[in-house]
């Protein structure tokens, strides 16, 4: 007797990937799913995730969580989600680390540039707005669930830190989902799930000068990488640069590094420590990547010279002074 079997279509196994403007940014998501479909459809969710938080946490939706606690947090505690409250505690935990190198405060005088309109604001701006940045103006209260700023004209932004929530995020619900080799980027925020199929991904770090050119590429698996720049948000003004990274101790972008990678297990952290490596500079910040056992970095300063952490060196190599 013929046996007839009715055969479904064989799901194809693929590379799925896209690619959005969103959050002031580029987000993509490139992954390998044993099933094309369902790939697409974790896709879609990580996308949909990265919108979610942009909602809670930008300071450009006026309807955000963040953008409420800015106008009412110096009157008084305001409630705050869970989610919002946590970041904003990992954040300031960073500054504890480095010494407020890194300062989500920066805002109050962040929030006068324009880098697109070419707009900076001017030096009695800088002087009189520079004096509310302080991570310690804002207190987080556990038990209660609520943020308060002990003064008027501090406001907070996060954008040194949540592009790698986004992409962490996005990785764990790829991981759920049972994928098992990805890569998930937020401007220049990476978090790598796996190999690329039984090879390290090559990633590459940006030539700061040379639009579109890869001046170092890095293989890894299974870790974070975050790239913070002055070429990402700037204009030119009678031969200075000024950028969307703010020294807090003087309010004025910071200068002697072109771009601070550090890669590591957390995106969250290495997002922050690029942006507090770029701050500290090249001595100071190779320092406290040193002091941390997981995280590695590579530094290009001003001049265009190449640094590396000790735990990158062959063993004799140290930083010179
Ligand atoms: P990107 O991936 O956008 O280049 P970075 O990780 O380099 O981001 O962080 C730059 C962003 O961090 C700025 O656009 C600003 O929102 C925020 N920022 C600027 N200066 C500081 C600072 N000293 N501490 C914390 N966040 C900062
Ligand atoms: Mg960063």
């Amino acid at each position: 007797m013929l046996l007839l079997t009715v055969v479904a279509p064989a799901a194809l196994a693929d590379w799925v990937s896209d690619e959005r403007a969103m959050m002031g940014t580029s987000v993509s998501v490139h992954l390998w799913s044993d099933d094309a479909q369902a790939g697409q459809r974790a896709l879609e969710e990580v996308f949909q995730e990265a919108a979610r938080i942009d909602r809670l946490m930008s300071t450009y939706k006026d309807e955000s969580e963040i953008s409420k606690i800015n106008r009412e947090a110096a009157h008084g505690p305001v409630p705050t989600g869970d989610e919002l409250f946590g970041l904003v505690q990992r954040s300031i935990d960073i500054s504890v680390l480095t010494r407020g190198a890194f300062d989500i405060t920066f805002d109050s005088v962040g929030q006068h540039y324009d880098f697109r309109a070419r707009q900076r604001p001017d030096t009695a701006t800088v002087e009189a707005e520079r004096t509310h940045i302080n991570y310690q103006l804002v207190k987080l209260d556990r038990a209660a669930g609520s943020i308060e700023f002990l003064e008027e004209g501090v406001r907070i932004n996060l954008g040194g830190i949540a592009k790698g929530y986004v992409v962490e995020r996005g990785i764990d619900i790829l991981r759920h989902r049972g994928i098992e080799h990805a890569i998930v980027t937020a401007g220049g925020d990476s978090r790598l799930l796996g190999d690329r199929r039984g090879r390290p991904w090559m990633v590459g770090i940006r030539d700061p000068r040379e639009d579109g050119e890869v001046a170092i590429s890095v293989p890894l698996v299974d870790e974070a990488i975050s790239t913070s720049g002055d070429y990402e948000r700037y204009f030119e003004e009678d031969g200075v640069r000024y950028h969307h990274i703010i020294q807090p101790s003087t309010g004025k972008p910071a200068s002697g590094i072109r771009s601070a990678t550090v890669f590591g297990p957390d995106a969250v952290i290495t997002d922050a420590l690029s942006t507090s490596v770029f701050v500290m500079g090249v001595k100071r910040g190779l320092t406290l990547i040193g002091n941390l056992p997981d995280y590695e970095s590579i530094v290009i300063d001003a001049t265009g010279k190449v640094y590396y952490s000790a735990g990158l060196m062959p063993p004799g190599e140290g930083l010179a002074d």
